[in-house]
């Protein structure tokens, strides 16, 4: 049986609804399937109209990652593990299929490490040290509890956050890359695929020109898929990789939209990474 692990993005611009319907006939289907989104995008418009519009922090390399304090951690839960993660439930439920949703967090699905300082370039220029975010990376993922749900025929439903060790004997909640923990998941319980679909057809060799889509990472070279992808495709790039280095056969990264966005990323319309013999791309 093909156990497939599915991220939707949480950006601007992605119906949710057909994509639901389709994985929906998917599982109906007899696939063992996991759900894993994000909602950055409407974490952005709900934070500013709480008065605490999102900031972002800019590494020195120039990564851009959002800034988690406490009160960005709270709203985040709000929308990711409230809105739309129920809504997600919700619609799934409705088309028949007995999905849960949990975050990260709940039965300490994911688990990870907090960032304790985070190097941020300010507008000036100037390097400051920040210790007081919520912010990490999912190092592991718990098999036995999503193998419990799917084989008593329940769908997982996940988001962000996940959670880590707080330093002090305790653990705390932390922002992660759901595209990432997607990849964890996929390898912790042995998927044979993981797709990605976001607002964008794939990674492009050119980012302003959909129509430089790279169909193949392998035949393109990993070295050149990773130049490509700048801003927050470079973390997709990273999910497909740890992925496959985890043992999925295959990552796509594709997009969300169209009629039926799943069938036509599992037959190739995005950027497809393949695993070769030793468990690596080109
Ligand atoms: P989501 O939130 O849906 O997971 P993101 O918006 O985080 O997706 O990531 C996709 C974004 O990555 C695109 O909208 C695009 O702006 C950006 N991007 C940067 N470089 C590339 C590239 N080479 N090809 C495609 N998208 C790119």
């Amino acid at each position: 049986m093909t156990t497939i692990v599915i991220k939707v993005g949480g950006g601007e611009g992605i119906e949710l609804g057909p994509i639901l319907d389709e994985f929906a006939q998917l599982v109906k289907a007899g696939t063992r399937a996991v759900l894993v989104h994000g909602g950055s995008h409407e974490t952005n418009v709900i934070s500013t109209r709480l008065g605490h519009p999102p900031t972002f922090i800019k590494s020195p390399s120039g990564h851009e990652s959002r800034r988690t304090d406490r009160e960005t951690l709270d709203i985040f839960k709000m929308i990711y593990c409230g809105k739309v993660n129920k809504s997600i439930v919700e619609h799934l439920q409705s088309s028949g299929i007995n999905a849960v949703g949990l975050s990260g967090i709940d039965g300490g699905l994911w688990m990870g490490k907090r960032k304790t300082a985070i190097r941020a370039v300010d507008d000036e220029g100037r390097t400051t040290i920040i210790r007081d975010d919520f912010s990490g990376k999912v190092e592991s993922a718990d098999a036995s509890l999503l193998d419990l749900l799917l084989d008593s025929g329940r769908t997982p439903v996940l988001t962000p956050p996940a959670l880590a060790d707080d330093g002090n004997g305790g653990r705390v909640a932390i922002n992660v890359d759901a595209d990432r923990a997607a990849a964890v998941t996929a390898a912790a319980i042995g998927a044979d695929e993981l797709l990605l679909l976001s607002n964008v057809p794939g990674v492009l060799a050119d980012p302003s020109d959909r129509s430089t889509l790279i169909r193949s990472a392998n035949d393109a070279g990993i070295k050149n898929v990773r130049t490509a992808a700048g801003g927050r495709m470079k973390n997709k790039v990273l999910a497909a990789e740890e992925a496959i280095i985890g043992g999925v056969a295959r990552a796509i990264i594709g997009s969300a939209n169209g009629p039926v966005p799943i069938a036509a990323a599992r037959a190739g319309a995005g950027t497809v990474f393949q695993s070769l013999m030793n468990g690596t791309t080109a």
